[in-house]
């Protein structure tokens, strides 16, 4: 049977945690698997997928730099993390048949390739997968930003972006049970309600940009499927 695919060019925001242990911490090489295998149906199923890759479960350069280390190198470090995750998901995907291409915007010559967008926009036709990584390649952003920012550069109609409960809620729902989860949200309502999904830069630009986000749950592996063909899933960020 044929899948109705709603969205043909998607950007996945990765979070790091979601590469670690139950805490969020370090790898568990396990954790890349069932991903990878969603990743593969995916990508066969005519999907032009990019993935953006944090590094959080690794090093985080705002927590890192409160113990005196300088910002700046401590968010060098931060954007070395993600590329570590990079190379472990392309890794896995290739395992599963998925042509891979790790595109970094700090330079790690050997091993990844630099960003040149020409180049990106030939491999999503050729429907290989873009794992990106080292953030936006500067300090103070996060990969929240260079998800929507990648995303925008790229043409892609749509940023799924994962977590580790359902979507937005109107209080954390891991410490309050009796928090909602929104469906919908515009946002103007993500920036006023100071809904910390993700950081403010990344949701103006995506707001400039017109760039829709959906929010949803990386543990149930068949959103990213059910979000790409329209189906309802988590929270829907848009105007
Ligand atoms: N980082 C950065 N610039 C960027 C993206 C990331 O300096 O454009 C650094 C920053 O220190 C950040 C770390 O890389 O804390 C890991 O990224 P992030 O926290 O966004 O990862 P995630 O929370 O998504 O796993």
């Amino acid at each position: 049977m044929k899948r109705t695919v709603r969205y043909k060019r998607v950007l996945l925001k990765l979070s790091g945690e979601g590469f670690g242990d139950d805490g969020g911490r370090g790898l568990e090489m396990e954790r890349f698997i069932p991903l990878a295998k969603e990743i593969q149906k995916l990508s066969r199923s005519g999907v032009e997928l990019a993935i953006v890759v944090g590094g959080g479960n690794i090093l985080r350069g705002a927590k890192f730099s409160d113990t005196g280390k300088s910002r700046v190198q401590a968010d060098q470090a931060g954007m070395v993390a993600t590329a570590v995750n990079a190379l472990l998901l392309q890794d896995t995907l290739e395992r599963f048949n998925v042509n891979t291409h790790v595109v970094s915007a700090i330079e790690i010559k050997n091993i990844t390739e630099p960003f040149v967008l020409r180049n990106c926009l030939q491999y999503l036709k050729e429907k290989k997968v873009i794992v990106f990584a080292g953030g936006t390649g500067h300090p103070y952003f996060t990969t929240d930003t260079a998800a929507a920012l990648r995303a925008i550069e790229i043409g892609a109609e749509v940023m799924l972006k994962a977590t580790q409960v359902d979507g937005i809620y109107t209080d954390d729902p891991v410490k309050n049970p009796s928090a909602k989860l929104y469906k919908k949200l515009s946002y103007l309502d993500v920036l006023s309600k100071r809904l910390r999904v993700m950081d403010l830069t990344a949701i103006s630009l995506s707001m400039e940009n017109k760039l829709p986000i959906i929010v949803f749950n990386i543990n149930k592996y068949e959103n990213i499927g059910r979000a790409i063909s329209g189906k309802p899933v988590g929270t829907y960020v848009g105007e």
